[in-house]
């Protein structure tokens, strides 16, 4: 059967890659966190002390970084390298957070991270969760979805998942972080966070991770019975 390409856009922590990795799980696709990417180009960025208006030392940067995903069969999980060294728990901290969205504006980061995932992306059979893919990474993406859920319940889940790794964040600054980063991600000059007009809304504040999965398979389910539907008709 053909191979498709799924986006999961939305604000930030309304489940997008709980959602995306079960659905890849389920289909047999590769399951690419791009949210993971703009954090780890935002820790060598802050490693190395690159100056996000000096457009040389950017280019500088980009030219050496080199961002991998390796399945760990101890965390059964894709973690993410920089370099050749895991950062997987490093780029989930509070300090990235409050700064991936400002590093990510920056029209260089973007494009090269841009052009690294459709190279990803290029053999099909992948889920893809961020900010842009079904605008500006997969604009012909079979399945595009938007996810979205009311920012309390998105800082309530945020601090659980932190807690999970030790980490204890007070709810208002969650909620402020996650506020901050909605309001830069949709309000930049390039690929801003947007549902594309083609994209099926799905609000995840009353849903189970289960419910999140099921409709998301419905959709990929619909697509490919499409596909084959029209490929017997040729
Ligand atoms: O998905 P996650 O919350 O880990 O993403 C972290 C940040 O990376 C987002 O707030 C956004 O600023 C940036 N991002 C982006 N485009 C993507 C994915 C993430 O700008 N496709």
């Amino acid at each position: 059967m053909k191979k498709i390409v799924i986006a999961l856009d939305g604000h930030s922590s309304c489940g997008k890659s709980t959602t995306a990795k079960q659905v890849a799980a389920e289909l047999g696709y590769a399951y690419i966190d791009t949210g993971a990417m703009y954090r780890a180009v935002t820790l060598y960025f802050l490693d190395h002390h690159v100056s996000l208006t000096n457009p040389k030392e950017i280019k500088d940067a980009l030219n050496n970084i080199e961002i991998t995903f390796h399945y760990n069969p101890k965390t059964q999980r894709n973690e993410t390298y920089l370099n050749g060294l895991n950062v997987e728990d490093e780029i989930r901290k509070m300090y990235i957070s409050n700064q991936v969205s400002e590093v990510s504006v920056v029209p260089e980061v973007r494009r090269a991270m841009v052009a690294q995932q459709q190279k990803m992306g290029r053999r099909r059979g992948v889920v893809m969760d961020g900010r842009d893919i079904g605008t500006a990474v997969f604009p012909d993406a079979e399945v595009k979805i938007f996810m979205t859920a009311d920012v309390d319940t998105r800082a309530r889940r945020r601090q659980q998942e932190l807690l999970v790794k030790n980490q204890l964040v007070n709810l208002d600054e969650i909620r402020e972080n996650l506020q901050k980063r909605d309001h830069i991600d949709s309000t930049r000059a390039e690929s801003p966070l947007r549902r594309a007009e083609d994209a099926d809304l799905l609000d995840t504040s009353h849903m189970t991770i289960d419910e999140q999965v099921e409709f998301v398979m419905h959709k990929v389910a619909s697509k490919l019975l499409e596909q084959k539907y029209s490929v017997e008709q040729d």
